[in-house]
């Protein structure tokens, strides 16, 4: 297996982040979305669009696919299936379903291509800046073949086994973070309504036991008013219903995961596909008839590290 000519598929909010890391790390990036418009964001830059995947097959070895939905990847995939062959390893860091992933990661391998499960976790900012979390599985040789493409997208990256644990762990930490979403939402309408300053709030649960990374990021672009985690709402949903997926497979009861599955279904009907997923809050405002804001949070958040080398978590 050569890895020289890289292909990456969907250019949305954190594909873009990792695909302009690969390219400032000097690799030319072979490109497709089928939003032509995403290609504007790479204008002046060493990419090549491709106008079908089918070319794309052609020009390249490596494919990423960085995709909304397990829908969206299965289209993509079977069409790309008749133009694969021995010199093509699919890369795919979409957050998607376990079972889909290893049923296409099946038919891609008889085609004689390799296959690397690879989600990301850590939002959109750290995508940009390089630091982004990466959990990946699939065979360990190819793992080790694929690193040095990895460590230019992430900093953290834990080798997890057989094709489908990555996405099953990928699904269960962000099943825990919107979890711990809502109950910001909760602890910070209480403090509200006991006329406790949102920002005094921040830092009381940031220096304590309650402290959490939801809180040292999302928290900060809600008090600010943005909402703005780069992260939307319909993905958010897609990751809760595959969480219960996933627990409906063994009928491990859940209360949490209905509670959690029905507050943003209705964030979905009231707030739209496209808001931020942080904008789940909004339902806790309204509500109970408050604003949650304090001065001096920032409308975006900035990952202000610097490029850290990608090590492999042991
Ligand atoms: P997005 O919705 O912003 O972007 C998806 C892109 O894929 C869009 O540009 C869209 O046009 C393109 N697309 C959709 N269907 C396509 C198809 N059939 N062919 C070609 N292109 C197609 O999504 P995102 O936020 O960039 O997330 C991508 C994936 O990464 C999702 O699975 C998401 O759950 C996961 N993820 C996102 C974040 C985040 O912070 N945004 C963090 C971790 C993981």
């Amino acid at each position: 297996m050569i890895i020289n000519k890289i292909g990456f598929i969907g250019l949305g909010n954190v594909g873009e982040k990792l695909a302009m890391n690969l390219i400032n790390n000097k690799k030319k990036l072979y490109i497709y979305d089928k939003n032509k418009e995403t290609y504007l964001k790479f204008k002046k830059k060493n990419v090549v669009n491709c106008s079908n995947l089918k070319d794309l097959a052609k020009f390249c070895n490596v494919i990423i696919t960085c995709l909304p939905s397990p829908k969206s990847i299965r289209n993509v995939i079977e069409e790309l299936e008749p133009c694969l062959n021995k010199s093509h390893l699919w890369i795919e860091m979409s957050t998607t379903d376990k079972e889909e992933m290893i049923n296409l990661s099946k038919k891609i391998i008889k085609r004689g291509s390799h296959v690397l499960e690879a989600p990301i976790t850590g939002g959109e900012h750290r995508a940009k800046s390089g630091n982004i979390s990466i959990l990946a599985a699939g065979e360990r040789k190819t793992f080790d073949k694929v690193f040095p493409i990895l460590s230019k997208m992430g900093h953290q990256i834990l080798y997890c086994g057989k094709i489908g644990n990555a996405s099953t762990l990928k699904i269960l930490t962000n099943y825990l973070a919107s979890l711990n979403l809502l109950g910001l939402g909760e602890a910070l309408a209480v403090a509200r309504k006991h006329k406790i300053d949102l920002g005094l709030t921040y830092k009381a649960i940031k220096i304590s036991s309650g402290n959490s990374f939801v809180n040292e990021t999302e928290t900060q672009v809600i008090l600010s008013g943005s909402y703005d985690v780069g992260f939307t709402m319909d993905l958010a949903n897609k990751d809760i219903n595959l969480f219960n997926n996933l627990a409906n497979e063994y009928k491990i009861s859940l209360d949490l995961g209905k509670v959690l599955k029905n507050k943003f279904k209705k964030g979905l009907e009231i707030l739209g596909n496209r808001s931020y997923s942080t904008s789940i809050i909004k339902l806790i405002e309204n509500e109970n008839r408050i604003k949650m804001r304090a001065k001096n949070f920032p409308n975006q958040l900035i990952d202000d590290n610097i490029k850290k080398k990608g090590i492999e978590i042991k």
